[in-house]
């Protein structure tokens, strides 16, 4: 298993009901470690950038309404097999599947509203770290 980085947002929804903490409490406990960490208010545009891969899905104006709502924080998480781990951390895209225990299940609301978000690859976390990191923002390493 390879030291991988993966891109993480705690979303508005979980930035509202005071949980940066606890989703950051979980991650480390998990084993992850913060690499790159920035709190933010995404525009529209940043939104729209970003989620452009669902731009034809009947949720998407739904989704950049939701993700611009209110301040996100922006991260950059280190561990061996990242991108999996932290997906298995979140859990299922909507809450009520999510396991017991995971980031959605504690957190989130609905399959809008879900607290988190996670790279699905190793090639988009490389793209969106870039999205939202300087290299001077962002610890050396992998
Ligand atoms: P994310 O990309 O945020 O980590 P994901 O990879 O589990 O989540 P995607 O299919 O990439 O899920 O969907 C991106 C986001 O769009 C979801 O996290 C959720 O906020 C929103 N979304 C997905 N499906 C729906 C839906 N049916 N209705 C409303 N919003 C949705
Ligand atoms: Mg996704």
């Amino acid at each position: 298993m390879a030291l991988e980085r993966t891109f993480a947002i705690i979303k508005p929804d979980a930035v509202e009901k005071n949980t940066i903490g606890a989703v950051l409490a979980k991650t480390e406990e998990a084993g992850f470690k913060v690499r790159g960490l920035r709190f933010t208010h995404l525009s529209r545009a940043v939104a729209e950038g970003f989620y452009a891969v669902h731009k034809a899905r009947p949720f998407f104006g739904e989704l950049v309404e939701f993700m611009t709502r209110g301040p996100v924080v922006v991260m950059v998480l280190e561990r061996e097999d990242a991108v999996a781990q932290w997906r298995t951390l979140m859990g299922a895209t909507d809450p009520k599947k999510a396991d017991e225990g995971t980031l959605r299940k504690l957190f989130g609301a609905n399959v809008g509203e879900n607290a988190t978000h996670g790279s699905d690859s190793l090639e988009n976390a490389k793209i969106e770290i870039a999205y939202f990191f300087a290299a001077s923002d962002v610890a050396p390493g992998v």
